[in-house]
């Protein structure tokens, strides 16, 4: 494991505590971040990406849907750092329904992964391509009921 390997751990009870923990997690998040979204259908993936996108002040929760049919969503944010606030953009992806490394092209990663972007991947890990570019993943793992525990790993 890498020196700077930073692990950070979540346990929720609720989609609401979900939501929670992703405003959480988004002040964890300097950009640029390409995360990787691990964890099986239902797991709460886009659910945590509602949190972070209301932290980030890009969408209200509801107003984040999974993006499954169309690939990608896009919305303008803001970082909160140490009362400095700085425009970032955040992508919310899901490969799950891409089966040809081909496909990937039209979606333009090389243009969304910049230096101010934070990049949230859904099904990332099917495309060594897609994981290749990450610095980090959240798994998420359903350990029972409507528990989940969430574990952020940032790379540096
Ligand atoms: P994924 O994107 O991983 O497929 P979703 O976030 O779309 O998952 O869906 C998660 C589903 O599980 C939602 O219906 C949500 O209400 C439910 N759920 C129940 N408990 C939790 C929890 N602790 N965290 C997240 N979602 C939960
Ligand atoms: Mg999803």
């Amino acid at each position: 494991e890498a020196t700077g390997t930073k692990v950070h751990e979540f346990e929720t009870n609720s989609a609401a505590d979900t939501i929670r923990a992703g405003r959480e997690i988004a002040k964890l998040l300097t950009p640029p971040k390409f995360l990787i979204l691990k964890g099986d259908l239902g797991a709460g993936k886009t659910t945590l990406v509602k949190g972070i996108a209301e932290a980030l002040d890009a969408a209200e929760p509801d107003e984040v849907t999974s993006p499954t049919f169309t690939l990608m969503h896009e919305y303008e944010g803001t970082l909160h750092d140490h009362g400095k606030n700085e425009p970032v953009m955040l992508y919310h992806l899901d490969l799950y329904r891409i089966e040809q490394e081909r496909q990937l092209d039209s979606l333009g990663l090389d243009e969304i992964a910049t230096p101010d972007s934070i990049v949230l991947v859904e099904w990332g890990d099917k495309f060594p391509s897609v994981a290749k570019r990450s610095n980090g993943e959240i798994v998420m793992k359903t350990t029972g009921g409507d528990s989940r525990k969430i574990t952020l790993t940032l790379k540096d």
